[in-house]
């Protein structure tokens, strides 16, 4: 059962927990509501590059730095459609689509994004967009193209959020949110670990999903790639038993939440994936590249599912 209320202090008693105790709980946790073989794969496409007018400190495609990303147009609908439909026949189950834009602009760029949604729905896979901000109709325009989940990830702590983004605040990223889930849509949102953050921050955005009324059914946990270019590219690595009593954690107390490995899973060890997938880990992204990073291969994936007498489903 998802938890009714969870503040700051029910969370750090839970992740700082000794870590077998911690480990066994969320191992409980997640096979109480999921088949914990199994792992849900999404693939993620950029449709519209770089060019941002926003200034994330993790992120490669703010206009305001130099990185190796170039900036493209919004892409057409049959350059996305051949790219769901490889994602499909790669195995994955849902297609999500992201635009370096601060927030939706109604208009022809926007019309087409719909027209992205419906044609990834016809395919029969999930669709989830990530777009920046939104207001409420254009929430209720991409739930009546069929949209199934909204992405849009609080990154960090509030206290914290500011040293990473000044473009925009905290309660922006919220609004958004809120707009989304009162369109009706499902809502993918989590956060970044390894930007310099403390484990108190880390701990403050787990609570901040969990005390959300109808919190966040997909929750991605980012690990930082620090890109050459932006302010956080000398960050220094990140302790794993960080990453992993935030999986953990997450797993507890958002137990009917998918939660994702998304950026970094490249840079981490087989081990590391493994443990992070028995504590509750139970989504990934499949394919070579994750909007402008590197991401494991296919390949790789399956071989390790293999080994793991695991399966994508
Ligand atoms: S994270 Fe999104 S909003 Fe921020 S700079 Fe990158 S593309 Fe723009």
């Amino acid at each position: 059962m998802q938890l009714t209320h969870v503040d700051a202090a029910a969370v750090r008693a839970i992740y700082e927990r000794p870590f077998p105790e911690l480990a066994f709980a969320a191992m409980s946790a997640h096979r109480e509501a999921f088949d914990p073989l199994a792992i849900q794969r999404s693939t993620l496409l950029s449709v519209k590059t770089g060019g941002c007018s926003e200034d994330c400190g993790y992120c490669a495609q703010s206009a305001r730095r130099t990185t190796h990303v170039r900036p493209e147009p919004l892409a057409e609908i049959e350059e996305v459609v051949a790219a769901a439909r490889a994602a499909k026949d790669g195995g994955a189950t849902r297609f999500c689509m992201g635009a370096a834009w601060r927030g939706v602009k109604d208009g022809a760029p926007f019309e087409r994004v719909l027209a992205m949604v419906r044609a990834v729905n016809e395919l029969g896979l999930e669709s989830c967009v990530t777009l920046g901000s939104l207001q409420p109709h254009q929430a209720e325009a991409l739930r009546d193209a069929g949209l199934h989940y909204y992405n849009h990830n609080l990154d960090t702590s509030r206290e914290y959020y500011p040293q990473v983004v000044s473009t925009h605040d905290y309660d922006d990223r919220l609004a958004t949110l809120s707009h989304a889930r009162s369109a009706g849509l499902k809502l993918c949102c989590g956060g970044i670990v390894g930007m310099g953050e403390s484990r108190d921050d880390r701990i403050a955005l787990i609570a901040e999903l969990a005390a959300m009324e109808s919190p966040p059914e997909s929750v991605p946990v980012n690990l930082l790639v620090p890109i050459e270019g932006t302010p956080l590219a000398a960050r220094a690595s990140f302790d794993p038993i960080e990453l992993m009593r935030t999986i953990a954690t997450l797993r507890i107390v958002l137990p009917l939440s998918h939660i994702r490995l998304a950026a970094g899973r490249a840079e981490m060890s087989v081990e590391l994936q493994t443990l992070c997938f028995l504590l509750g880990a139970n989504s990934i992204f499949s394919g070579d590249r994750l909007l402008t990073t590197e991401n494991a291969a296919l390949d790789s994936d399956a071989a390790l599912f293999a080994a793991l007498g695991m399966y994508a489903e």
